[in-house]
């Protein structure tokens, strides 16, 4: 073997290592992938996502997927901390597994939605902008950003730069065609209020639909979905289009997609104001 094969043979084995020491579970329903120290992204097969965080006295389950068998197990595999358990909203795959956790956090806008879920029969706790989740070393701050749902909020790791977003920013597409219906406005707002915290250090935004996108959305995403909005909001959007899929229960009748950017935003067209 010369020289350079031996450099690709290393450089394959380094390659190979460290896609698979990332992956740490994997089952029919998930695989969990270590992102950073003391994060994890859990990616059921359906595409939804949660996301685990460590610090030296407690953990935090962010979202808890749709349907994943033994999920409470699983995640004590990955920590053994004491475990709080928040949802960024409530939908059902962000909220799929609760039956599987005592204890719950969320923000109490939402409570209309949670009670269109399977009743829950934990303990329920709210959370409003600026509370902290203190995990010892890690502080995840609670920011409010509704419109996608009433209640959605978003989780800021400001000693790591991350944002962990649900479905508030969407996944590369943001959903505001569904009941209750915000204004254009509102999310317009929230989207200003996540500019005002990237333009403060947070740097990535982990989204609520990760296997779609593989990576941290970044600031450039934020303002170009507010960009989008404001044109939906003033009647200048170009070109928009039907949105085929309609959202059994909760969907609006007659939902458009419009798109710029490689960002869309989905709304329907009567409740915008
Ligand atoms: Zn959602
Ligand atoms: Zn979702």
């Amino acid at each position: 073997m010369n020289l350079k094969h031996c450099f690709i043979t290393i450089t394959l084995f380094i390659a190979l290592h460290t896609t698979v020491s990332a992956q740490v579970f994997t089952n029919s329903d998930l695989t969990i992938t270590k992102l950073e120290d003391k994060l994890w992204v859990v990616e059921t097969t359906d595409k939804t996502t949660m996301y685990i965080i460590e610090g030296s006295e407690k953990a935090l389950l962010i979202d808890t997927g749709t349907k994943c068998e033994k999920l409470d197990e699983i995640v004590r595999n990955i920590t053994k901390k004491p475990l709080l358990v928040v949802l960024t909203h409530i939908h059902s795959d962000h909220a799929g597994n609760l039956d599987a956790f005592a204890d719950i956090y969320y923000h109490a806008a939402d409570t209309l939605l949670l009670s269109m879920l399977k009743p829950y029969k934990g303990n329920t706790h709210f959370v409003k902008d600026g509370d902290i989740f203190d995990l010892g070393d890690e502080k995840i701050e609670v920011k409010h950003m509704p419109a996608h749902t009433p209640g959605s909020i978003v989780l800021i790791d400001r000693a790591a730069g991350n944002c962990f977003s649900g479905d508030a920013f969407g996944s590369g597409q943001v959903w505001l065609q569904l009941w209750p219906f915000s204004t254009m406005e509102t999310y317009i707002q929230s989207c200003k209020k996540m500019e005002q915290l990237m333009d403060e250090g947070i740097s990535k935004i982990y989204c609520g639909h990760y296997p779609y996108v593989k990576k941290a959305l970044d600031i450039q995403y934020i303002r170009n979905m507010r960009i989008l909005a404001e044109a939906i909001q003033n009647g200048t959007v170009k070109d928009p289009k039907v949105f085929p899929t309609r959202i059994p229960g909760i969907g609006g009748p007659n939902p458009m997609i419009a798109t710029d950017n490689g960002i869309a935003i989905v709304y329907e067209p009567s409740k915008i104001k």
